[in-house]
């Protein structure tokens, strides 16, 4: 058996070679890691879970329109996606101060903000992903000026999507971040979204006890990570009501397809 190429392994995720030039396979790790890599846990279940969630919410992205990468889930923990070259931009939208937010400008924890406030962060480990400006990133030419209105556009119809989403499960979508590439489509230069939008990159209340239920419960030390995950599978309708929190692992409405 030969063994498939790994192109790169991240903090909770590997990318392997796909089966043609123009695909990826993007396997999901139980790793969780918090505070630039300094606090570190593997989550049984988790890489199962943020797999199904993350291509629950881009095939609907997909379907109103938003440009993603995803083509297929292929099994628990891997699914198939378009290759493209990521553009080293975080690109946050808030709703909700939190986070660092709050710790930037000392803002309460909970309050709505005015309204939705876009942010964008150098992917840099060894810097700490910091805070960038627009001009910093066209300046520097991480991404162009157009480059940048898209993903801009496309990360407001996210959260768009998102909240309507999240509000209709009784959850408020505080903040999430996402990511973005490059794709050549005919020889046509397209943004499209990338990388994955799970609980492990947005943050989650519960819209009536506020309760966490995002990674912030691993940062935070909360516990009853995969748990919270879990309820929010089980909300969006693709884990069964009986899957409780005593079983080892999580089980899925659908392991295939
Ligand atoms: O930490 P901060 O408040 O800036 O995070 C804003 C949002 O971006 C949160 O939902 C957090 O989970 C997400 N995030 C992420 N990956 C990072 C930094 C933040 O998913 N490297």
């Amino acid at each position: 058996m030969t063994r498939r190429r790994q192109i790169y392994e991240g903090k909770a995720k590997i990318l392997y070679e796909g089966p043609d030039q123009h695909t990826l396979v993007q396997y999901f790790k139980d790793d969780a890691t918090a505070f630039n890599n300094q606090k570190h846990d593997v989550l049984d279940g988790k890489g199962v879970l943020n797999n199904r969630i993350s291509e629950h919410i881009m095939t609907h992205l997909t379907r109103i329109g938003v440009p993603n990468h995803f083509i297929k889930r292929l099994n628990m923990r891997e699914q198939l996606i378009k290759k493209v070259e990521i553009i080293p931009i975080e690109v946050v939208v808030r709703n909700v101060a939190a986070g660092s937010l709050c710790k930037r400008l000392g803002l309460e924890e909970g309050m709505q903000l005015p309204r939705s406030i876009v942010e964008y962060y150098y992917k840099d480990d060894a810097l700490g992903d910091p805070l960038v400006s627009e001009e910093h990133v066209t300046a520097l030419g991480w991404a162009n000026p157009p480059e940048l209105d898209e993903m801009m556009s496309i990360a407001l119809r996210v959260n768009d999507f998102l909240t309507g989403m999240f509000a209709g499960i009784g959850i408020s979508l505080v903040d999430f971040k996402v990511e973005f590439g490059r794709l050549f489509e005919n020889d046509i230069l397209r943004i499209v979204l990338a990388d994955e939008i799970s609980p492990d990159s947005c943050r989650l209340w519960d819209t009536e006890t506020k309760n966490v239920l995002d990674k912030d419960r691993f940062r935070q030390d909360m516990g009853g990570v995969v748990e919270a995950y879990q309820e929010v599978a089980r909300r969006m309708g693709i884990m069964p009501e009986s899957a409780g929190t005593d079983q080892k692992g999580p089980r899925l409405v659908s392991d295939q397809g």
